[in-house]
């Protein structure tokens, strides 16, 4: 069974589209292959909320200005909501509080994550970062094209100093209606979901996408984590919420309908994906290799850091379920199928 697509028309520069009377859908231009994040008005009272901001940028801010012109109607924005700390969903978000003097609201970990990344940065990479990407087998010079191209801060706007804390499963009041906080690991440390019963619409963030499976990957800041078995459990937690007839408003592409069948295709997809990494570690190989045996086109410097970070993550979920094993030799992981 497929999923269907109930809003077919995505909305246009400068306005939104009705979901319903209380749910407006905008989106905000990204300079990235993506090209768009979706982001959600919310009627909340006399005024309204807005979930998900958009990354950092002149044309993004005027997006803002032109849709609040053309759809409120003079009614003020009450706070902001954010789903987690990547730039293209917290990027406008300390833009917003600041200028219509709102507060933000977020879990705990994202909002924490978003303060980190966007203080300065060092002067070098740290040397378990240095560590992480030799261990890969990724060469020097993809290492410094990337720590070149670390902009955080160009691309997230400076982070409200306060937050309003929103933890899993709690209830939310946004105007006439209740949402239900539904925080998941994985792609993400704490990403924050919402479900509401009583319109069946769930605003999934990157948790749940139509056509594109979010990244999960291991990174230099948490060089042994396991975010694949997180990433794994999310879907489970997900489809034991939200029912499988509700209207999915996500992060990007289009809303549709067909939650659990779309959690079932992304979590096939990461375990055809294990076997397909199992089956090339009959060489041994380090995850540099294996990511350009997974890949059959060229990836640009940060692609490729997401690719093998991503390639690392299968690995490690293989790892503990004691299907690959892995060795160091000469500051290189070498990683071998066992079954
Ligand atoms: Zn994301």
């Amino acid at each position: 069974m497929g999923l269907h697509y109930p809003f077919t028309d995505p909305p246009g520069t400068g306005n939104a589209v009705s979901i319903t009377p209380d749910v407006k859908w905008l989106r905000s231009p990204l300079p990235i292959s993506l090209g768009h994040i979706n982001c959600y008005l919310l009627r909340d009272g006399d005024g309204w909320c807005v979930l998900d901001t958009g990354m950092n940028g002149a044309a993004a801010r005027q997006q803002w200005l032109d849709v609040i012109e053309a759809e409120l109607h003079g009614a003020p924005l009450t706070r902001v909501i954010v789903t987690h700390h990547h730039p293209d969903h917290v990027g406008l978000a300390g833009w917003l509080c600041d200028r219509f003097r709102i507060p933000l609201h977020m879990s705990e970990s994202e909002y924490f994550h978003s303060l980190a990344f966007n203080a300065p940065r060092r002067s070098q990479p740290f040397w378990e970062v240095d560590q992480y990407f030799a261990r890969a087998g990724m060469s020097l010079d993809s290492q410094q094209s990337l720590y070149a191209n670390d902009d955080y801060n160009h691309m997230v706007s400076e982070m409200p100093a306060s937050y309003h804390r929103i933890t899993d499963g709690q209830r939310i009041r946004i105007g006439d209606f209740e949402w239900q906080a539904i925080t998941t690991r994985g792609h993400a440390p704490e990403h924050l979901s919402l479900y509401c019963r009583e319109r069946n619409l769930y605003i999934s963030g990157d948790q749940l996408l139509p056509k594109i499976t979010s990244n999960v990957s291991v990174s230099p800041i948490a060089p042994e984590a396991d975010p694949l078995a997180d990433w794994l459990d999310a879907h489970d937690k997900l489809t034991a919420i939200v029912p499988d007839d509700a209207t999915v408003l996500p992060a990007h592409q289009l809303p549709f309908n067909g939650v659990h069948v779309r959690a079932a295709q992304v979590v096939h997809h990461h375990q055809q994906r294990m076997d397909q990494i199992h089956t090339l570690c009959q060489q041994p190989a380090t995850a540099q290799v294996l990511t350009e045996k997974l890949f059959d086109r060229k990836l640009d410097a940060f692609q490729n850091f997401l690719a093998v970070g991503e390639c690392v993550a299968h690995l490690h979920r293989l790892m503990a379920l004691g299907r690959v094993e892995r060795t160091l030799t000469e500051g290189v992981y070498h990683f071998r199928a066992l079954t």
